[in-house]
């Protein structure tokens, strides 16, 4: 069985990671999504918050699931039995970045980075855009699943 891990901070789950999940579905027969816990980033959304987003999102495809992980993401792949990661790539930028991660992954372990071509419907989201759009109270239900909205506070 091809598993792949999809590792990130999804704060929040955007539509373009929905993108790559449900092409990656298509690649791989199973997603395992990975929120990466960094202690010393100041996240928008809680870990409860960004997981249960993910839950309630792919709820209809057993294929995804979702879990947490903290330290280096090849370590969690060995610990999970995964040889594969699942990465996104939007423009050059993203792809100078994500070159040196997985060459990095390649030099430390046998584990192989895939990396899908964003959509052009999504190509321009990005969870900071989407973080951005709603302190300055826009309507950011475009950019996100359905699933994906901010508590009002009472
Ligand atoms: P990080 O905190 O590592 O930047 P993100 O949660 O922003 O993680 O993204 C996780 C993965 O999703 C990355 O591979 C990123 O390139 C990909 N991704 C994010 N937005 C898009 C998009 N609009 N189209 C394609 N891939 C995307």
């Amino acid at each position: 069985m091809k598993r792949a891990i999809f590792p990130g901070s999804f704060d929040p789950l955007t539509l373009g990671h929905y993108d790559i999940i449900t092409r990656g579905v298509k690649v791989f027969d199973e997603i395992i999504i990975a929120i990466g816990i960094n202690s010393d980033k100041k996240y928008m959304f809680s870990l409860e918050e960004r997981l249960q987003f993910i839950i309630d999102t792919f709820k209809h495809e057993p294929r995804v699931k979702v879990t947490t992980y903290t330290g280096l993401t090849v370590d969690f792949c060995k610990k999970m039995d995964v040889d594969f990661i699942l990465r996104g790539l939007r423009n050059p930028a993203d792809f100078e970045f994500e070159k040196a991660i997985a060459q990095t992954n390649r030099k430390l372990s046998e584990i192989e980075t895939v990396f899908l071509l964003t959509s052009s419907k999504t190509s321009f989201i990005s969870s900071s855009i989407v973080r951005d759009v709603i302190r300055n109270d826009g309507d950011y239900t475009l950019l996100v699943p359905d699933t994906v909205r901010v508590k009002k506070a009472p």
